[in-house]
């Protein structure tokens, strides 16, 4: 297959090209496009077809379901059942954005795009390119992450053509991606709220709209033995093709320990914290931003990781980074890239 590549920025849409991707869609076929998470691979979420498209493209396990990205408040109640109170309050709160929420589906969304489940995710983004390519497409756009299935997630348009390039009709080109992490999950069928999947949208700020919001206990527990509650959470993920470890405790023991491992191995890289980049000698350093804005370190991790791929690196040594706030998501990420292989200094 051909794949089209058509850059389109937030302050440059154009319409025309905004069409085009949207009759693609229409028409059964793939586009991926650029949300403030990471970029997304979209398929007409109401056809079974275009889902199973999906799958196949990513190479993904057909029980992992997709999200469904809406573009229009009032579409949410044409796909999904029950919405709450609380998923009321915390779609004023935070939608259009990060926040992915999940409800009982209506028959419309076929059973090939929610992984044969009864429940629907659903997220309406915020990014201009996102809103106007779901506008154009009919309304309800399923996608997952546009990277094949177990790769980090694309946060750069060149790693999304490095994934599916021949593999989809068209990729919407919108540069850099704000956040850079996937979108937090929240499981809003019960009358308790729960995280499957931490992103931007914290713990922290959800309890400021709705009163308790519990956390699936899988997602930073390395040891935990329960099964994730989204499926997506129980596959390797995220992963570089080298395999990596994570050193956890006081800076200067931390660098001390990386330091003296990288001596065992070959071609190894180091992926720290800017203030910490001198403390690191004979080893490709990866500097992932500075521990004063954590937003920028989550913003640059997966673009770390592929970059570790593109220069052939066989062994990633990680710092470790505080867990609060967006902390949450970027810990759960590095840990499961690392498939939980962590120790303490
Ligand atoms: P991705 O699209 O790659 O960000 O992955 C989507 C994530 O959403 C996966 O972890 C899925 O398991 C999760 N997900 C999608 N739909 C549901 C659902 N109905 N119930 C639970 N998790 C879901
Ligand atoms: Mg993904």
């Amino acid at each position: 297959m051909k794949t089209i590549i058509s850059v389109i920025s937030e302050d440059n849409i154009n319409d025309e090209e905004i069409k085009k991707a949207g009759e693609i869609i229409k028409a059964g076929g793939l586009v991926a496009f650029p949300t403030e998470t990471v970029y997304g691979l979209g398929g007409d979420a109401l056809n079974p077809e275009s889902s199973k498209k999906i799958y196949a493209a990513k190479g993904r396990p057909s029980d992992n379901p997709l999200i469904v990205h809406i573009a229009k408040k009032e579409d949410l109640y044409k796909i999904a059942e029950d919405v709450s109170e609380n998923a009321e309050a915390v779609m004023d709160a935070f939608w259009p954005g990060p926040l992915t929420l999940i409800f009982k589906k209506k028959s419309v969304v076929p059973y090939e795009t929610t992984g044969g489940l009864d429940t629907v995710a659903v997220r309406f983004p915020v990014h201009k390119v996102a809103a106007e390519f779901i506008k154009a497409s009919g309304g309800f756009v399923a996608a997952p992450s546009a990277n094949l299935s177990g790769r980090p997630s694309p946060t750069l348009a060149k790693y999304v053509i490095q994934d599916m390039d021949g593999r989809v009709d068209m990729i919407i080109d919108g540069g850099n991606i704000p956040i850079g992490l996937e979108s937090t999950i929240v499981d809003m069928t019960s009358d308790s709220p729960m995280i499957l999947r931490p992103g931007f949208v914290s713990k922290e700020m959800l309890e400021e709209v709705i009163n308790q919001v519990n956390v699936d206990p899988t997602i930073l527990d390395s040891n935990c033995k329960e099964r994730p509650k989204a499926p997506g959470m129980r596959y390797r993920h995220y992963a570089p093709k080298a395999d990596m470890l994570i050193v956890r405790g006081e800076a200067g023991k931390v660098a001390a320990e990386i330091n003296r491992l990288s001596k065992e191995k070959e071609n190894c890289a180091v992926i720290c914290a800017k203030e910490h980049v001198h403390m690191y000698e004979g080893m490709t350093v990866k500097n992932v931003g500075s521990l004063e804005d954590y937003d920028e370190i989550a913003s640059n991790i997966y673009r770390v990781l592929r970059e570790c791929d593109d220069e052939n690196v066989s062994y990633i040594l990680s710092e470790s980074f505080s867990d609060k706030g967006i902390g949450a998501a970027l810990m759960n990420r590095l840990i499961k890239a690392a498939g939980h292989n962590i120790i303490d200094v």
